[in-house]
């Protein structure tokens, strides 16, 4: 699942030690695992190479220019939500062609950007949103490959933050709609909607709500294309799951098996947006003791990662599990089962930043005898972390590293205090008067 394992107590990313990481480049620290990252890929272009699609990596998981160069040299295509992104990809190596474009709130500049730029297809979540591409469009003399999102409604069984395709959420366009905005757009210079998009939320650990959506998208492509529309492409979105707790998400084969049989033979062309499949379990925190403290029952591990580093437990919820970087004691054989049990004490891990909800575990069974100076391993923690990573509390953003067999490299500095306020010295130079016409 991941190439970061225990030796004789002590935890490894491929052939480095996290202990000589932690010394070299300090903490906090995310280290990422470029064989996993790879490996991770490889097996979602295999489990649905009969499908032959394009594999359009997301950003938005783990947006490292690095990272995305390694997918770019793989021939990986990206699936962007910002014009920050698609920079980002572009300075990465990107083939324009293979980018693709989503978002409920496209600017007017970013919507430029992207035709100037060439990108594949823009994914589109609104009638507004496909006026305003085919006026940008038709203005700069271009026709934009459109897919339209629908909503399935299908209920992903996620986190109520996280799940998409339900009737009542923000994203996409109900699917008894579509067919009436395919034909008010049948005409249209500067629009080619040609395809459907789907994305139900993530993660889906159930792999029977992908049948779901995309029976729903073939039966709404059927009835398009006996209205005279030209479908030819069909997105299914990203959403895999990862292993948060155990091994509670299917592999890409598990997925490929439902998903495959559903789509040979259509005439479509498959577009695949995974994100957290690839980089979740590719990626961890690695954070340093700064106190132990006792209050009642409850041991506080007090460490120098916090909400600002990793923000999804205090935001979704989400289990992460912990484990010092050095262990006498044995990892516990499922990373859920870490109930206080036997030799272990009922900790929570939290971090310096002034916000009750600034945790990084709760209630686990941690060993005992942690103390200052000891190094802690936050696992899973390679989507929508440092992705996610803020300054609040002025806290320099934590360095990336990423390792390749016995060699690491930065691929992120460390922030450092004079980058917290670089961009507000900057902004005296421009003071703009109110009278100014
Ligand atoms: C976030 C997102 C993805 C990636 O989701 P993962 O769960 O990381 O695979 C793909 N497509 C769209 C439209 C998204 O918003």
């Amino acid at each position: 699942m991941d190439c970061f394992q225990y030796r004789e107590g002590a935890l490894w990313t491929e052939e480095v030690a996290a202990t000589t990481l932690a010394e070299q480049y300090g903490t906090p620290l995310y280290v990422y695992s470029q064989d996993t990252l790879l490996q991770h890929y490889e097996r979602i272009h295999t489990a649905f190479a009969a499908l032959d699609p394009m594999i359009c990596y997301a950003v938005k998981s783990c947006s490292n220019i690095h990272i995305c160069r390694l997918f770019a040299e793989r021939g990986s295509g990206f699936d962007v939500v910002s014009g920050g992104e698609l920079y980002r990809v572009l300075q990465a190596g990107a083939d324009p062609a293979r980018v693709v474009f989503a978002g409920v709130g496209k600017t007017e500049r970013e919507i430029e950007e992207a035709l100037a730029a060439g990108i594949g297809r823009f994914n589109a979540e609104s009638v507004s949103e496909l006026e305003q591409v085919n006026g940008i469009a038709t203005r700069m003399g271009r026709a934009a490959h459109v897919d339209l999102r629908v909503n399935p409604d299908v209920d992903a069984k996620t986190h109520a933050y996280t799940t998409t395709g339900r009737k009542e959420n923000k994203f996409g366009v109900a699917i008894e709609q579509a067919p009436s905005v395919f034909d008010r757009f049948r005409d249209s210079v500067g629009l080619k909607l040609r395809g459907i998009h789907l994305h139900i939320g993530s993660p889906v650990n159930d792999v029977q709500s992908y049948v779901a959506s995309i029976e729903r998208g073939l039966a709404l492509i059927d009835t398009l294309r006996h209205g005279g529309h030209p479908i030819d492409t069909l997105d299914i979105g990203g959403g895999f799951g990862a292993f948060y707790e155990g091994h509670e998400a299917p592999s890409a084969q598990d997925y490929a098996n439902v998903i495959v049989p559903l789509l040979r033979d259509r005439g479509l062309r498959i577009i695949m947006e995974p994100g957290r499949s690839i980089t979740a379990n590719a990626g961890l925190l690695l954070t340093r003791v700064l106190h132990v403290k006792q209050a009642g029952t409850r041991r506080f591990v007090i460490v120098d990662a916090a909400m600002t580093e990793l923000i999804r437990p205090a935001l979704y919820g989400a289990y992460h599990f912990v484990w010092p970087a050095v262990a006498a004691q044995h990892v516990p054989e499922t990373r859920a089962a870490q109930q206080p049990f036997a030799d272990l004490v009922a900790s929570d891990v939290v971090g310096p930043v002034c916000e009750s909800g600034d945790f990084l575990a709760k209630e686990r069974g941690l060993p005992p005898g942690i103390e200052a100076g000891d190094l802690i391993a936050v696992f899973s923690a390679g989507a929508y972390a440092m992705a996610m990573a803020s300054q609040y509390n002025s806290r320099p953003r934590p360095a990336e590293v990423l390792v390749d067999g016995q060699t690491s490299r930065v691929i992120r500095r460390r922030e450092s205090y004079a980058d917290l306020i670089a961009t507000e010295l900057d902004a005296n130079a421009a003071v703009t008067s109110a009278t100014a016409s």
